[in-house]
């Protein structure tokens, strides 16, 4: 039996103001995943390094930080069963131009540097940034109705 997990995802800045965001949600939504949090905020400078840590030494990295800061994002968490891989296969590759077609990615971005969403890579990041994002209080616990019809 696989785990429920929870994933980050943000609608980054070229999806809020693409207007993006419902369609966004929509697309996990319609997967029968639940929503436990969601928020718009802006990304301040010290935030974004510490989210892309990762990635501090690549040539990409100051760009990506002025890109996710330069105006607000959706962040919200995901939770599913096995939801990390899920999320991430439904995103689509980091390339929109190499994302498949049904992809969210795929669908709506063209440039690497202008690819709609984040969602987490691995558990270990998922835990790591959806402290980064959320307090404990901003995470709802629920019961979806329509779970029944999704799990068997
Ligand atoms: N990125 C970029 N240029 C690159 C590689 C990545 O601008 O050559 C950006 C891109 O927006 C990507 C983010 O940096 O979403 C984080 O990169 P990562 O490799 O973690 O891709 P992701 O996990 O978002 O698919
Ligand atoms: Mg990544």
């Amino acid at each position: 039996m696989l785990q429920m997990e929870r994933t980050l995802v943000l609608v980054k800045p070229d999806g809020v103001q693409r207007q993006l965001t419902g369609r966004v949600i929509g697309v996990f939504e319609r997967r029968g995943l639940k929503i436990v949090g969601l928020k718009l905020i802006r990304i301040t400078p010290d935030l974004a390094g510490r989210h892309y840590a990762e990635h501090r030494d690549k040539p990409f990295f100051q760009g990506l930080v002025d890109f996710i800061t330069s105006g607000p994002v959706v962040a919200m968490v995901i939770e599913g069963k096995n939801c990390i891989a899920v999320v991430r296969e439904m995103m689509g590759a980091t390339d929109p131009q190499k994302a498949a077609s049904a992809t969210i990615r795929g669908r709506y971005g063209i440039d690497i540097g202008r690819n709609v969403v984040h969602s987490s890579d691995s558990l270990e990041s998922s835990n790591r940034e959806i402290a980064l994002f959320f307090k404990q209080e901003e995470l709802l616990d629920y019961t979806l109705d329509i779970q029944k019809w999704v799990y068997e």
